[in-house]
């Protein structure tokens, strides 16, 4: 239970203290609030006091009278929407001319409210203002976090897509002044590592697009009954010239029905991170173990590799977006680090888990489980 902490400003103590008795155990509630409300009333007899209150402490919403013996309720109003308090203001009033109307909605009150009012009266006009208060503030929090997130991912991408970009202008550079004579050989080394930041880049550039894909829900699903064994095969020979170099060993095993209807190129994008992590971040002379087992509900998938390994903390931080875990031992590994946050995306679409397992310097093993349509 939340309190809202409600300031009533009038000058008549029976209408305080009437206040104060009709919000007693008053609560409100709708399904779309995590919590209920409830109210707690704190009370003001001049325009002056209240000004004083509201710069002492958080008030949530303000019952304001006009007519109060020093500065009246209009420009208590005026000093709130100057001051930016993020409250909603109730206006009560015996008499509303035009003017006023239109001098406290241009101030940003939320309504008016008859007086004399009936306790319902309260009760429903509070009911409102404190759901309009509540949409307002959760409006603005997820305006805040959205603007927050998308900032931070363009500008990690911007340093991620700059670095090899300085890298490749930097070698052509240094082959247009001639630096190393005019043999062609002699610029073997730079010609190879601008085409390796080159691949990097258009890694990137795909993992993007694949998460751009998921995020706008673009990509066309192909429902059908899919044979993960032969995805995960393919996965597997894909990254076969890179085991061959490092000398890791790949086996897949299946035990029961291991078909799900599912999207194939969908499954792909999972097996291919998985396994493609699982020999990237390997030792040499290791070993990939893919298992892929029917539970009954659900069918899990099972990548163990005997690499580098990973830290609890590490392990906390790896499905989000661009993050690698920078160490001695990954210094010399390339990736976006973008690969797991798709990956996770993509089970969560099929309503999945994953669950990772790993000791730093024994290896790693990553369990995803996608219950059966
Ligand atoms: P990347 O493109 O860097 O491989 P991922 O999102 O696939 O990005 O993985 C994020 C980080 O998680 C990696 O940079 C690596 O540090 C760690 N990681 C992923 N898989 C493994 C694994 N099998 N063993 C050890 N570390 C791993």
């Amino acid at each position: 239970m939340a309190t809202l902490q409600v300031l009533v400003v009038d000058d008549e103590p029976g209408i305080r203290s009437g206040v104060v008795r009709i919000l007693q155990n008053f609560t409100v509630g709708y399904p779309f609030m995590e919590e209920d409300f409830d109210f707690a009333v704190i009370e003001a007899g001049t325009g002056e006091e209240a000004i004083e209150v509201l710069n002492r402490r958080k008030v949530d919403v303000v019952l304001l009278d006009n007519k109060l013996p020093g500065m009246d309720g209009i420009e208590v109003l005026e000093y709130i929407n100057k001051q930016q308090f993020d409250l909603a203001v109730m206006m009560i009033t015996s008499y509303a001319s035009l003017d006023l109307a239109i001098r406290a909605t241009k101030n940003g009150a939320y309504n008016f409210m008859p007086k004399p009012f009936t306790p319902q009266e309260l009760r429903a006009t509070i009911e409102n203002v404190a759901k309009h208060l509540f949409l307002k503030r959760m409006t603005r929090k997820m305006q805040v976090e959205g603007k927050q997130v998308r900032f931070q991912f363009l500008s990690v991408l911007s340093h991620e897509l700059k670095s090899p970009l300085n890298a490749v202008e930097g070698y052509l550079k240094m082959m247009q002044e001639k630096q190393l004579g005019d043999n062609i050989d002699s610029y073997n080394t730079m010609i190879e590592r601008s085409l390796a930041r080159l691949k990097g880049m258009r890694n990137l550039i795909m993992d993007l697009l694949d998460l751009t894909r998921i995020e706008s829900g673009k990509k066309e699903r192909r429902l059908r009954e899919t044979d993960l064994p032969a995805i995960a095969r393919q996965a597997m020979d894909t990254m076969e010239p890179y085991a061959i170099q490092k000398n890791v060993r790949m086996t897949l095993s299946s035990k029961g029905n291991t078909t799900l209807l599912a999207d194939a190129d969908e499954m792909e994008i999972i097996f291919n991170n998985l396994v493609s992590n699982a020999v990237k971040y390997n030792k040499d002379n290791g070993t990939v173990t893919v298992h892929i087992e029917d539970a009954g509900k659900e069918i899990i998938i099972r990548v163990s590799d005997t690499g580098i390994g990973m830290s609890k903390e590490d392990i906390e931080k790896i499905f989000e977006d661009f993050v690698r875990i920078k160490n001695q031992k990954t210094k010399e590994i390339t990736g976006s680090g973008l690969g797991l946050s798709i990956l996770k995306r993509m089970v969560e679409q099929y309503n999945g888990t994953i669950a990772v397992e790993s000791e730093p310097d024994k290896g790693s093993t990553f369990t995803v489980s996608i219950p059966r349509q």
